[in-house]
């Protein structure tokens, strides 16, 4: 099956959080999520409330530099310093490695 990619709506960051109930396990001393909800997700990219979109492994691409699998809605495209003025070069970048300038589609 392929792995499903959790981001927001409005960055298509991956720094997102769902709202959820966990239940106490005796046995592992841990919390464990007992369900989750579509409202009152968060995410840390847009400081504040987002809904999250559930996107396919495939649907996702890498970033040039870091290799980080990313939608494509928060890949910009940068020329790289030095690149031929005339070539068709850009490369996509995610929003750590785009640096200042960086925008979303
Ligand atoms: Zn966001
Ligand atoms: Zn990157």
């Amino acid at each position: 099956m392929a792995k499903k990619y959790m981001v927001c709506s409005r960055c298509y960051g991956q720094n997102v959080k769902a709202d959820a109930y966990a239940g106490w396990n005796v046995e592992t001393q841990q919390w464990e999520i007992d369900q989750t909800f579509d409202k009152g997700a968060y995410c840390d990219d847009c400081d504040g409330e987002c809904r999250i979109e559930a996107v396919d492994e495939d649907e996702m691409m890498a970033c040039h530099e870091c290799n980080k699998l990313t939608h494509p809605n928060a890949l910009d495209a940068k020329r790289p310093e030095g690149a031929d003025e005339n070539a068709d070069a850009t490369i996509l970048l995610c929003k750590s490695c785009y640096g200042e300038g960086y925008s979303i589609i």
